[in-house]
C-alpha cells in the first residue's frame, strides 16, 4: 500500500507555511494500533526541522520541532 499526501503546515521555527508531498508505504498504514505517519521536514527558510504526525487520510494530528542535535545554542561568554 502507497500514499501520497500533501500537508500543509506552519513551520515551528519561524511560522512560515510550508506545503510538502510526502510519499509513504508499509503495512503500518493500515494498522489501526498505529494510526499516525510521522515524517521530518526540514524549513527551507530557517532550517527547522519540523516533526509532523498526520493520519494516513493526511490529516495532520501535530507539527512539533523535531529532536535537533545540531542546533543547540551555545552559551554566551558575557
Ligand atoms: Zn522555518
Amino acid at each position: 500500500m502507497e500514499l501520497q499526501r500533501a500537508l500543509s503546515f506552519v513551520c515551528c521555527g519561524c511560522g512560515q507555511g510550508l506545503d510538502v508531498v510526502v510519499h509513504c508505504s508499509g503495512k503500518g498504514l493500515t494498522d489501526r494500533t498505529r494510526p499516525v505517519a510521522a515524517v521530518h521536514v526540514a524549513c527551507p527558510l530557517c532550517g527547522q526541522v519540523n516533526e509532523v504526525l498526520f493520519e494516513p487520510k493526511g490529516l495532520i494530528q501535530v507539527v512539533r520541532p523535531a529532536a535537533a542535535l545540531r542546533s543547540v545554542p551555545l552559551p554566551s561568554n558575557n
